[in-house]
């Protein structure tokens, strides 16, 4: 008798073959080879090699796919000598949930661990028919925007194509059966752009319409979310895909934008602009501007107006997202009045604009800001708010 301990990938250890069938020893999930990450013909090789057809490698495939199964357990259809071969030497998930949190407005939020012991975050917003995942692209952030939380401690790595893709997967399989993701948003912990093959890996993947590989979702309900790179949105613009693009602005003018995202020094607004133009130019999709409200700092009338100045003319539009405050930050949320008067200065001078309403904050939704806190024993533990009416709002 086998005994069938948990589904969960770090338990597949304990899923040992009955006596006679192998001698081996499973592989400590560290060393295990993982699913996502390898090539089709790798597994097919792989399979091959233990004698068993080459079909069976996208049966697996469609198990985690779309069946939903986090290990080999499940796969009913499967022989089980076969099963009991992959859970020694492979993983379906390099990561394991560290930290799973539910927010009364209906928002989770997954801290996953990798495999080298970084951790990431992800969120799953509910609203309606609307179901969207924010990813990351990266452990940490290396642009230092000074009010954001994921950027504190720099940039460790780079995350791979399937760590990407596994925290859709992982935040998918939260849903109940029947309904999946419809959005991705890729305004999770890291600057996009700076990983970007990885992630135009993942996202293709993702929204193939093949079932061993994606869960054919339409490239244009992904956003991907910027500092603003200049030659990498030219590099995205000219990939032929259809991914909508955000570039965080955050500020109307030099100035500013140098104090609050301090890459501009280098980089410039007006670089950062005549790229997007150039994004929209090419693959006639209009991109947002994300502009962080900050009281006082860049919430006031004549931010309003110069940001109306810039954008005016361009078909573009403009996502206020008033601040989520992040503990030991010296940053706040505005008042409502400031943030109405903005919306009313961008719109009276033809520039389109909402406002972001925040979910999640129970759970520290905002990039960054659940992993911190867990890092850091000395940051009060997340408290659960009232259930918040407020909804998502992205293009
Ligand atoms: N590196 C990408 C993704 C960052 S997260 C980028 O810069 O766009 C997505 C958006 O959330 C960015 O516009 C970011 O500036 C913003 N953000 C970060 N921390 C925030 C906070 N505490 N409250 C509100 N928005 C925040």
């Amino acid at each position: 008798m086998i005994s069938w301990t948990a589904y969960r990938p770090e338990n597949e250890d304990k899923m040992l073959p009955a006596t006679g069938a192998t001698q081996e020893q499973p592989l400590p999930l560290s060393s295990k080879r993982l699913l996502l990450e390898a090539t089709v013909e790798e597994l097919q090789a792989w399979m091959a090699s233990q004698g068993h057809p080459g079909y069976r490698v996208r049966q697996v495939l469609e198990w985690v796919i779309q069946r939903r199964a986090e290990s080999f357990k499940p796969m009913s259809d499967l022989p089980l000598v076969l099963r009991q071969h992959l859970a020694l030497e492979w993983s379906v998930f390099g990561t394991h949930v560290a930290f799973h949190g539910r927010s009364p407005d209906g928002t989770d939020k997954l801290l996953l661990e990798c495999r080298d012991g970084q951790r990431i975050e992800c969120v799953l917003m509910t609203e309606d028919r609307r179901r969207t995942v924010c990813i990351s692209t990266q452990v940490g952030c290396g642009m230092g925007c000074v009010f954001c939380a994921s950027g504190l401690k720099g940039v460790e790595r780079n995350l791979t194509a399937d760590e990407i893709v596994e925290q859709v997967l992982r935040l998918r399989n939260l849903l109940p059966p029947g309904n999946s993701v419809t959005h991705i948003v890729v305004m999770g912990m890291g600057e996009s752009l700076a990983n970007l093959d990885n992630l135009i890996s993942a996202l293709d993947r993702l929204c193939s319409a093949a079932p061993d590989l994606g869960l054919g979702l339409s490239q244009r309900r992904v956003t991907i979310s910027t500092v603003g790179l200049p030659e990498k949105i030219r590099k995205l613009a000219t990939l032929n895909r259809q991914y909508h693009l955000a570039v965080s602005l955050h500020a109307p003018t030099e100035e500013l934008r140098n104090e609050l995202v301090p890459v501009n020094e280098k980089i410039g607004l007006s670089a950062v602009l005549r790229a997007a133009d150039f994004y929209f130019q090419t693959t006639g999709r209009q991109v947002t501007y994300e502009y962080v409200l900050l009281h006082d700092i860049n919430d006031r009338l004549r931010d309003a107006l110069a940001l109306a100045e810039r954008l005016q003319g361009r078909k573009a539009h403009v996502n206020l997202i008033p601040y989520n405050p992040v503990a030991g930050l010296p940053f706040e949320r505005p008042q409502p009045e400031a943030i109405r008067r903005f919306v009313t200065v961008l719109r009276d001078r033809g520039v389109s604009a909402t406002i972001r309403k925040t979910k999640g904050r129970a759970i520290d939704a905002a990039c960054g800001q659940l992993r911190r806190r867990l890092d850091d024993p000395g940051l009060s533990p997340p408290v659960p708010e009232p259930a918040s009416p407020m909804t998502v709002d992205v293009p």
